[in-house]
């Protein structure tokens, strides 16, 4: 089993409208955009981050929006549902902030359900975080925290619940079709195993989870990841700079693309903390596309 895994590092989505993701993450949800940079295997399309002060690992929620895609079906071999961690007690402020209903995560915690723009499902459980409030946008007694846990939907869970075994993880809940699996003193982030035997494919589209990224502290540890992967059969990309993390991808066995993220070198590497996510930045390799990118990408922050 192996200890280099801490938790969830960051979750990122497609989209479709990029103003509309953005004015829902920082007015709605409070939580501070980190980085604006493009997509850097598509570079006409935005890489947006957000998260807190920072944009811990942990707290990353990342979009690729691609204007005018088509929705995502729900459905298995996908994370079906994002859930953040916010206060006790912090369940009828969101609710009435959101303007819905207080119900309850899969194991009974109060928890408010939100959808982003492009129907992608959140859920904001009440928890014992210890982590602090994640940006001063929403009081310190509500505010979201980071992660508490992903939600996969998959037709047969054993051969996901055998991989989260192998990197730490222990089950530590179980209630009819969902299983929680979390590790003993790890940061951010439970995974569900929600089985759904009968279920169609989901297909991935606008609002469709792209992948889940575990976070590792450094690259030599991820190096042990990968090896240790590719050890028990997974088929491991090569370790590739993404500029604010090293990352390496493979294809769980339910279906759904998990990466392992470093945590270093973090979002402060080519901005400083204060002006996080306000300019455009671009990879070395994509700089000479500046002129034409700043000109094509929807301004964010415009109206504002
Ligand atoms: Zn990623």
């Amino acid at each position: 089993m192996l200890t280099e895994i801490n938790g969830l590092h960051h979750v990122t989505t497609i989209g479709s409208d990029p103003r509309a993701i953005d004015g829902f993450w920082t007015g709605t949800l409070g939580l501070r955009r980190v980085k604006k940079t493009v997509n850097f295997d598509a570079p006409d399309i935005y890489h947006l981050y957000y998260g807190d002060d920072l944009g811990r690992p942990g707290t990353a929620m990342t979009y690729f929006p691609f204007p005018g895609a088509a929705p995502g079906r729900r459905g298995t071999g996908e994370v079906a549902e994002v859930r953040l961690a916010i206060p006790q007690g912090a369940a009828p402020f969101w609710a009435d902030r959101l303007g819905t209903g207080v119900s309850a995560d899969p194991f009974g915690a109060p928890a408010v359900a939100v959808f982003a723009p492009d129907g992608d499902a959140f859920l904001l459980v009440e928890s014992d975080d210890p982590r602090p409030a994640a940006t001063a946008a929403v009081a310190p007694d509500r505010a979201i925290r980071g992660f508490h846990s992903v939600a996969a939907v998959l037709r047969d869970t054993a051969g996901t619940a055998d991989l989260l075994r192998l990197m730490g993880y222990r089950e530590t809940a179980r209630d009819g079709a969902a299983t929680r699996f979390a590790i003993d003193g790890g940061r951010a982030g439970a995974v569900d195993l929600i089985a759904r035997p009968d279920a169609p494919d989901a297909r991935q589209g606008a609002g469709s989870v792209h992948h889940i990224a575990f976070s590792v502290d450094t690259r030599a540890r991820q190096l042990d990841v990968r090896t240790a992967l590719t050890d028990h059969g997974f088929d491991v990309t090569p370790v590739i700079d993404r500029d604010y993390f090293w990352a390496i991808y493979f294809r769980s066995p339910g279906g759904i693309l998990f990466e392992i993220a470093t945590d270093e070198p973090g979002f402060d590497r080519d901005e400083p903390p204060e002006t996080l996510g306000t300019a455009l930045k671009l990879p070395a390799r994509h700089e000479h596309l500046r002129d034409r990118l700043e000109k094509q990408l929807v301004p964010l922050d415009a109206g504002r």
